[in-house]
């Protein structure tokens, strides 16, 4: 059965050096005169004077003018209950808790919300969700794709190169997502959703012809990060980009003591799990080594031992969603590589 779909997308979308002063001039001419602008706390100089010198240029009103701390779902309620009389439009300006907060106000408002992410470590700046905690937990909310992006690769490209190293393992994520969702397919016939399979593989491709962090490996990266966000609206689920690399990353937020950036995480566990679908790996390499994403794991390395509970933990994080790890002997193996893989060693600590 062919079922109807109807999706949502960015209508606008630019990527390039200097977009951030233009961001006035973007919500001018679509119309809006006052809107909610939702800014990362503690958002490194001068971008925030940017961003408000491009609104008072362009004669836009920053009616509500929030500095977002704090993710949690009471929050982004309080804000929406807040919105002054009149605003348009919501922006969010900075990193990942202010633009998920930003998303789901707009989201609640059914206002037009506009993405203005100052670095790319992960590609939640377009997804259809948000990422909010419930009494102190993380969860998925469904929201809606941003009516706007507007990414300045400059200011991308000067964010600590550790954010822009996480973008390239939330990136590389999709290689292992893809994968598990066929493996999904032949093991229980879960339905692959041809076309978002094939956009969220295809986007890793553009940035590994030009894996670099200069203005156009920065704009590949956003452009194909924000490309994966499509791909979930398109299908209506998470696993173009989510697969087995994605749980253990959850099982470790939920119990590591120190969690640490999420394309970190998922780098890393997107490699292991290639070794385990023995496809990829090679690809992935060869971005961590032109990214040198190795040696930011091998800076701050990971526990062995919490990475040993959380792929214990990994299948059962999600009901009924296979993955590579689902399969026999699946947990044994990747405890197996864990120990012993060469790539990993310098990744971990006893
Ligand atoms: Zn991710």
């Amino acid at each position: 059965m062919i079922r109807p779909t109807q999706i949502s997308i960015p209508t606008l979308v630019r990527v390039k050096p200097g977009a951030l002063d233009r961001l006035g001039a973007y919500l001018s001419r679509g119309g809006h005169r006052k809107a909610a602008v939702l800014v990362s706390k503690g958002l490194a100089a001068p971008l925030p004077d940017r961003a408000a010198e491009s609104l008072k240029h362009a004669g836009v009103e920053p009616a509500a003018w929030v500095e977002v701390a704090d993710n949690d779902l009471e929050s982004a309620a309080r804000l929406f209950a807040d919105l002054p009389k009149g605003v348009t439009a919501v922006v969010g300006v900075g990193g990942g808790k202010a633009l998920d907060v930003a998303k789901y106000v707009g989201f609640l408002g059914r206002l037009p919300y506009y993405a203005v992410p100052t670095s790319l470590s992960n590609d939640g700046f377009c997804s259809p969700q948000s990422s909010l905690t419930i009494r102190g937990r993380r969860r998925s909310l469904p929201a809606a794709l941003p009516f706007g992006v507007v990414v300045d690769t400059a200011v991308c490209r000067d964010a600590p190169r550790v954010l822009t190293v996480s973008g390239v393992g939330d990136l590389v994520a999709k290689f292992t997502a893809v994968r598990d969702w066929k493996l999904a397919f032949h093991a229980v016939g879960e339905p692959v959703n041809d076309f978002a399979a094939l956009m969220s593989d295809g986007t890793i491709y553009s940035f590994l012809s030009h894996a670099a962090f200069d203005l156009e490996g920065v704009r590949l990266l956003a452009t194909a990060l924000l490309l994966n966000g499509i791909a979930m609206e398109v299908c209506g689920s998470s696993r173009p980009a989510s697969g087995s690399e994605h749980l253990i990353s959850h099982a470790l937020d939920a119990t590591s003591a120190r969690p640490r950036l999420h394309g970190l995480q998922v780098g890393v566990a997107a490699y292991l799990m290639s070794l385990l679908q023995r496809e990829n790996t090679d690809r992935i390499v060869a971005l961590f080594d032109a990214t040198r994403f190795w040696d930011a794991i091998a800076a701050d390395p990971f526990s062995r031992a919490e990475w040993r509970v959380a792929i214990k933990t990994a299948p059962s994080i999600k009901d009924g969603y296979y993955t590579v790890l689902s399969a026999g002997g699946a947990l044994a193996e990747a405890e197996r590589l864990l120990a012993t893989d060469p790539r990993l060693a310098p990744c971990f600590v006893d």
